[in-house]
């Protein structure tokens, strides 16, 4: 490890080499996590989740090329954000951290809560910025280009919804001390939340939507609803901003007691 961060990343030859790799990491990741999770839902239990055909039709493929296409991109984006982060924790300029003892064991959950809080709370402010009909439609517009999502929806943006996205997390780093290996869990929960939030399959068990715990987390139902409603259901990972904001769409508990798996 002290090999590798004795690198001079700033060093164009480096910079490269380091962001072609990691967008590949990115990229083959999301390929893998979006088709294993398409594979499992579509096509083994497509008796039980008669949502999706399984032929899909040329429209749909067409829709999955562009997905990719811009998923890609993103990759590509995320992956420059992910050398930037890597030349500023070598500066010494984040609150990463290897030794397991540097903070109390109990702060490693509550790093990685307190992170998806604040990134909860960036992305929906975020987000309700971006639903401004100007705004929309120069960076907005590409995610929405899907009513009906897929798990390949995931990371559908426009490069500069990808920036505005990927600025969240080397400056999250900067103030919030965080073991790698909780920053890279981090970095894996947004991946699979949102293959999971964009598949349109509901895998949340019945009446998870009143459970104590339940109602505060979303799920496909919730995001779907977004991507059908628009003005509604603008969160990421909770539910409490919307509810809060009262941008929680009436049809939310409707749609999923009809959507859930009985
Ligand atoms: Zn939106
Ligand atoms: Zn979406």
């Amino acid at each position: 490890m002290s090999d590798f961060l004795a690198i001079d990343f700033t060093d164009p030859w480096y910079f490269s080499l380091f962001t072609i790799t990691t967008f590949l990491i990115i990229f083959f990741r999301y390929l893998l996590i979006s088709g294993v999770y398409h594979y499992i839902f579509y096509t083994l239990f497509h008796k039980k989740f008669k949502k999706r055909v399984i032929n899909l039709k040329p429209k749909e493929i067409q829709q999955l090329r562009t997905e990719i296409l811009r998923s890609a991109l993103t990759s590509f984006v995320f992956a420059i954000s992910g050398t930037v982060l890597l030349i500023l924790w070598q500066d010494g300029r984040t609150g990463i951290y290897l030794e397991w003892s540097a903070y109390p064991i109990w702060y490693l959950p509550l790093s990685l809560l307190l992170a998806m809080l604040i990134h909860e709370t960036y992305y929906y402010w975020l987000h309700r910025w971006m639903h401004q009909p100007k705004v929309y439609r120069l960076v907005h517009k590409w995610h929405h280009d899907s009513i009906e999502t897929t798990s390949f929806t995931a990371f559908s943006f426009h490069p500069i919804e990808s920036i505005l996205q990927a600025l969240m997390i080397p400056v999250l780093i900067i103030f919030l001390p965080m073991h790698l290996s909780v920053l890279l869990l981090f970095l894996m929960i947004m991946t699979i939340s949102a293959t999971i939030n964009h598949a349109g399959i509901e895998i949340y068990p019945a009446a998870f939507n009143r459970h104590w715990l339940g109602q505060w987390i979303i799920g496909a139902t919730h995001h779907d609803l977004h991507h059908k409603q628009f003005r509604y259901n603008f969160g990421l990972y909770f539910t409490f901003w919307d509810r809060w904001m009262k941008t929680e769409s009436p049809e939310s508990d409707q749609w999923f007691e009809k959507h859930a798996n009985h």
